[in-house]
């Protein structure tokens, strides 16, 4: 059995101590695949250099929304340098962020920072991480409807010139909105992430979203060290216990472990590109 983390900070200090023996466990655990996105263009490299040393691991690299304040204008060269490696397979994490980020000027900041990352994904043609975050942490809100209205533009040129990413623009990271958002983030062709959350008790509405939502489209992830599933709901998340988010899944799509790694490790594989 196979399984994939589509969204790892294995760079985080929390990992210091011991990096390799957390992704020698995974690897063991049957996750032959790992993608760990940047949020700076610090750890973008850091996340390059992971992936130089692990065949396993792969790399994104973007300036995450609550880091463009620190952002200067001309390190968009920089980080184009960064994203053209051969084991950078998106452009992430990048995104909206108005939970942690209330003032309307620095949204409009992060507006234009998500567009100009935007911008590289279609020139090196690799697929975006998105990171959405609303106020409160709610399922719907401007946060969305500006993501929708910023990417729109986008994706209809990319359709009409027939860009690969008119039709597999990226993963929706952790994603947390209602059912309607995640109709029309598919119908864009977003692959959505479950990460989490999804084995906390009290989130039966989000389990119930997920359950009708199409299993050809959705991908598996922990963001560790954050967001750690249940039963290690206290500890350090790491990737090999992206097993727990696929055995929820399993349960509430009725389908087995197996099946479900398997379906999610295929569709990790088609949107990054990165073989079998
Ligand atoms: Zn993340």
């Amino acid at each position: 059995m196979s399984l994939t983390d589509t969204h790892c900070h294995l760079y985080w200090r929390k990992f210091d101590e011991d990096r390799g023996a957390v992704i020698q466990r995974a690897i063991e655990a049957g996750v032959t695949r790992m993608l760990v996105p940047g949020t700076t263009i610090e750890t973008s490299r850091q996340a390059i250099e992971l992936s130089e040393t692990y065949e396993q691991v792969f790399a994104a690299v973007g300036i995450h929304p609550t880091d463009a304040d620190d952002f200067p204008d001309d390190g968009l060269d920089e980080l184009y340098k960064l994203a053209e490696h051969q084991k950078v397979v998106a452009i992430g994490e990048v995104g909206l962020d108005y939970y942690w980020v209330k003032d309307s000027e620095k949204q409009k900041r992060q507006k234009r920072l998500l567009s100009s990352q935007v911008q590289i994904a279609e020139a090196l043609n690799k697929p975006l991480v998105i990171h959405l975050r609303q106020e409160n942490n709610a399922v719907e809100g401007p946060v969305f409807d500006d993501f929708f209205e910023l990417i729109e533009p986008w994706i209809q040129k990319w359709r009409e010139q027939n860009h690969p990413l008119g039709l597999a623009p990226g993963t929706l990271h952790s994603f947390n909105g209602n059912a309607g958002l995640a109709a029309k983030g598919l119908e864009r062709g977003f692959c959505l992430g479950v990460t989490g959350p999804v084995t906390y008790p009290k989130n039966e509405a989000h389990r119930q979203m997920i359950k009708n939502l199409p299993l050809s489209r959705l991908l598996i992830e922990t963001d560790s060290p954050f967001l750690t599933p249940v039963p290690f709901r206290d500890k350090r998340n790491e990737p090999a216990f992206v097993c727990h988010i696929a055995d929820k899944i399993a349960e509430i799509h009725s389908k087995s472990p197996a099946e479900i790694a398997e379906i999610t490790t295929a569709n990790a594989a088609r949107l990054f590109a990165w073989g079998d």
